[in-house]
């Protein structure tokens, strides 16, 4: 016998309060417009050609001292603990997550923090390893060649120069600029996506390309910001000037920025400044 479908019983629904929400007496709330998805897409492309108003230097200047208020030291995520296991990260940290480095790195680097030690595990045991990480055969090929070189040029050394940095298989400017940074404290402006996209969208330093947003960056932000300038702005992206959904809503340069996707708040806004 076939036996005929029945609808499932829906809950009844609850009835829908037509009462308005309670107010505050002398605050208004906060109501975002978040723009729709097209509007932001459009505004991305208008940022990245460079369409938007330019901040002025006081502007910087307050962006910038906000970013330090809430942040004093920034720090970067991604775990060592010295120059050359700094540099090994950053290698192995091109097109992957520090999170997902950080954990392969770990382990490795409780003993494995020279590059004499380095070479001794050999490429095999190093590619095992960090076999957890995206381009890991090539990432090991470069890690066990940078610590021959450094044995060899620098006496197992890492050079703060970013000519020596960059000759290093497996490194390029941002790299460089990254160990420079946190290694040997120079002003350095490393331009990952998320600083390419904070620079662009925020109209800070537009540029098509990473060298022309960091250079644009070291024009803008002023000496006293630019040590720690790189994480701030790393932070900020990954974080909150998220790549597909910006939390604009929560964002500290939020009257700032030129982004014409971003949300608008009308009311007060939550912000710490
Ligand atoms: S307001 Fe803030 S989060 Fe939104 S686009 Fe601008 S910088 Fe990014």
């Amino acid at each position: 016998m076939v036996r005929k479908a029945t609808a499932a019983k829906r809950p009844a629904k609850k009835p829908v309060s037509k009462k308005p929400p309670k107010k505050v007496p002398g605050k208004k709330p906060a109501r975002a417009a978040v723009k729709p998805v097209k509007a932001r897409a459009n505004a991305d492309a208008a940022a990245l050609g460079g369409k938007l108003k330019p901040w002025t230097t006081a502007e910087v200047t307050e962006a910038f001292r906000r970013f330090q208020k809430v942040s004093p030291e920034p720090k970067g995520e991604l775990e060592h603990v010295n120059a050359f296991t700094l540099l090994c990260a950053v290698v192995m940290s091109a097109q992957a997550t520090d999170a997902g480095v950080n954990r392969a790195t770990r382990p490795l680097f409780a003993t494995v923090d020279t590059p004499e030690k380095m070479v001794a595990l050999g490429e095999d045991r190093l590619r095992e390893a960090i076999k957890t990480i995206g381009l890991f055969r090539m990432k090991a090929k470069n890690v066990i060649g940078l610590s021959e070189r450094l044995i060899a040029e620098y006496g197992g050394e890492v050079p703060a120069s970013r000519e020596a940095l960059e000759a290093l298989p497996g490194v390029g400017r941002k790299t460089a600029n990254v160990v420079l940074n946190m290694a040997y404290g120079m002003p350095t402006m490393a331009v990952d996506t998320h600083v390419f996209r904070v620079g662009n969208r925020t109209g800070l330093a537009p540029g098509k390309n990473p060298l022309e947003v960091e250079l644009g960056l070291e024009k803008a932000i002023p000496a006293e910001f630019m040590l720690h300038a790189h994480h701030w702005l790393i932070l900020h992206g990954r974080y909150v000037c998220k790549a597909q959904r910006p939390l604009c809503e929560t964002c500290i340069i939020n009257d700032l920025c030129r982004w014409p996707g971003k949300t608008v708040l009308d009311g007060n806004m939550a912000v710490n400044r």
